[in-house]
C-alpha cells in the first residue's frame, strides 16, 4: 500500500489510513466508529450529514 495523505470527509483530518467512497475519503477510525453507531446513536445525524457530501459532490 502507498501511503497518501487524504483528508478525511467526516472528522476532517489528513489521514493515510482508510476506505475511499464515490473518490470521497473515510478515515479508518470515523470509518469504524461510522460501522458500530447506532440508527439512534446521536452521533448518526452527523455521520448521514457527512456522507449526504459525498452524493452532493458526486452529483455536481
Ligand atoms: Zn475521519
Amino acid at each position: 500500500m502507498v501511503d497518501i495523505i487524504q483528508r478525511c470527509i467526516v472528522c476532517g483530518e489528513d489521514r493515510t489510513v482508510g476506505i475511499a467512497i464515490c473518490e470521497q475519503f473515510i478515515c479508518q477510525p470515523c470509518e469504524q466508529e461510522m460501522v458500530k453507531t447506532d440508527v439512534l446513536d446521536e452521533k448518526y445525524p452527523f455521520f448521514i450529514r457527512q456522507m449526504k457530501q459525498i452524493w452532493l459532490k458526486k452529483d455536481a
